[in-house]
C-alpha cells in the first residue's frame, strides 16, 4: 500500500503557467485585457470555430446561451439527471422549467429517445451533457432539435478535446459550453467559453457577458480607445481576466500532450478492470474519441458483498482519493421538493450513481500512482467477492 494519499485531482500547472501569470500581473492588466482576446483567438483556431466567446465559467456560458436564445418563463428545457447542478440552475435563472430525460444505462449519456419522449409544446431547448468527456449522440440530437425547432445547448464542461465522428466538440454550429474550472482538462482556475451557432449570436453573447456594454475596458482604456460606450441591453458581469487567460494560453498549448497522458492512464485502467466480473469500465460510445475527463468505474454490487460507499471508503483507507459523478439532480432536496420528482423516476441515472466511483485520472499521475490505483481497486474487489 502507498504511504502518501493520492489526490483525486490536481491541475497540471508548470513553471510556464506560473511565469505567464506573473507576467500578466506585472503588465497591470489584471482584469480583461489583451490575453483574454488572445486566448479566445487560440480557442477559435483550435476548434475551427470563429463564433466562440470566452467567459468566466461554464455556468455563465450556459446561462448566456439560454438568454441569447430568448428562453424564459413558460418554456421547458430538457436536461439529464446525471449532471452537476449548474446545468439545471441556469434553466431556473432564466425562469424556465427544467424537464429531465433519463440516461442510457451503459454510458450515462442522455438517451435521445428519452429526450424525444419528454418533448411537449412548451419545450424550447435541450441541454445534453458530455458526461466524463464522452460525446452525446450529436447527430441524433441535432436532427431531433431541428425537427422540433429546439435550441441545442451542449454542456461540454468535460469535453474540450473530445471528438465526435472526427469533429472536435465545439466545432459544430450549435451552442457548446466549456469549463476551465480548476479540476477540468484545461484549467484556468475559474473560466469558460461558449461556442455559438452564428456570428450574430456570438456578438449578442459577447455584449451580454459584459453588462451589455458596446465596448470593454481593453478598447476603452488603451491609447487607441475612446471613453464612450453604450448599454445595448442589461447584461451580466461574466468576463474572464488576463490572469486566467494567461494560464489558459499555456494550458491550450500543452493540451494535446496532457490529453495523451489521460488516454494512456484510462487505457491502463480499462485493461486492468475489463476482465474483472465485479467491475465495469466505462463504455465508449461508437464514433467518440473521449477526452477522459473522468474515469467512471462502476462496481457490480451483485458480485460483491459491499456497496459503492463502502468500496469508496476502502479505497480511501488505501490512500486513494476518489469522487462520485453525479448525485442525480432529483436526489437534491431543492429540486426534489420543487419539482416533485420521486426517487425511481430516472432509474438508469439512479443505477449509474449507485455503482459509480470516479478514480483519480490526471496527467500529473506517475506510472507508480496508476499502478497503485489498479492494485488498490483489485485488492478491495478481491477482499469482498461474493
Ligand atoms: C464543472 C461543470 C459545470 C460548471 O462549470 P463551471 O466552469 O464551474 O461553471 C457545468 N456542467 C458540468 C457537467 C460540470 O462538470
Amino acid at each position: 500500500m502507498r504511504d502518501t494519499f493520492l489526490d483525486y485531482n490536481r491541475p497540471d500547472v508548470t513553471d510556464r503557467e506560473v511565469e505567464a501569470v506573473v507576467e500578466a500581473v506585472r503588465s497591470y492588466w489584471i482584469t480583461r485585457g489583451p490575453r483574454v482576446g488572445r486566448f479566445e483567438e487560440a480557442l477559435r483556431a483550435y476548434m475551427g470555430q470563429p463564433n466562440l466567446v470566452v467567459v468566466n465559467s461554464c455556468t455563465a456560458a450556459l446561462h448566456l446561451a439560454l438568454v441569447a436564445a430568448g428562453i424564459g418563463p413558460g418554456d421547458e428545457v430538457i436536461t439529464t439527471p446525471l449532471t452537476f447542478a449548474a446545468s439545471v440552475n441556469v434553466i431556473l435563472h432564466v425562469g424556465a422549467t427544467p424537464v429531465l430525460a433519463d440516461v442510457h444505462p451503459d454510458t450515462g449519456l442522455i438517451d435521445v429517445e428519452a429526450v424525444r419522449a419528454a418533448i411537449t409544446s412548451r419545450t424550447r431547448a435541450v441541454i445534453p451533457v458530455d458526461y466524463a468527456g464522452f460525446a452525446v449522440d450529436l447527430d441524433a440530437l441535432t436532427a431531433l432539435c431541428r425537427e422540433h425547432d429546439l435550441t441545442l445547448i451542449e454542456d461540454a464542461a468535460h469535453a474540450i478535446a473530445t471528438r465526435y465522428k472526427g469533429r472536435l466538440i465545439g466545432s459544430d454550429p450549435h451552442f457548446a459550453a466549456f469549463s476551465f474550472y480548476a479540476t477540468k482538462n484545461l484549467a484556468t482556475g475559474e473560466g469558460g467559453a461558449l461556442s455559438c451557432p452564428t456570428p450574430a449570436l456570438a456578438e449578442k453573447v459577447r455584449l451580454l457577458s459584459s453588462h451589455g456594454m458596446s465596448k470593454n475596458a481593453w478598447n476603452r482604456y488603451t491609447e487607441a480607445g475612446s471613453w464612450y460606450y453604450e448599454i445595448k441591453e442589461p447584461g451580466y458581469k461574466y468576463n474572464m481576466t488576463d490572469l486566467q487567460a494567461a494560464l489558459g494560453l499555456v494550458q491550450l498549448e500543452r493540451l494535446e500532450k496532457l490529453q495523451g497522458r489521460r488516454t494512456a492512464i484510462a487505457e491502463a485502467f480499462n485493461q486492468a478492470f475489463g476482465p474483472d466480473p465485479a467491475l465495469t469500465p466505462p463504455v465508449t460510445p461508437p464514433h467518440v474519441d473521449p477526452a477522459w475527463h473522468i474515469y467512471p468505474l462502476r462496481i457490480r454490487s451483485e458480485a460483491l458483498t459491499i456497496d459503492r460507499n463502502q468500496f469508496f471508503e476502502e479505497l480511501k483507507t488505501r490512500k486513494i482519493g476518489c469522487s462520485v459523478h453525479f448525485i442525480p439532480i432529483h436526489f437534491h432536496p431543492y429540486y426534489h421538493d420543487r419539482f416533485g420528482w420521486p426517487k425511481g423516476a430516472f432509474p438508469h441515472a439512479e443505477a449509474y450513481f449507485r455503482e459509480e466511483i470516479s478514480l483519480p485520472l490526471y496527467p500529473g499521475m506517475s506510472d507508480a500512482d496508476v499502478a497503485d490505483v489498479i492494485e488498490a481497486v483489485r485488492a478491495v474487489a478481491d477482499a469482498h467477492r461474493r
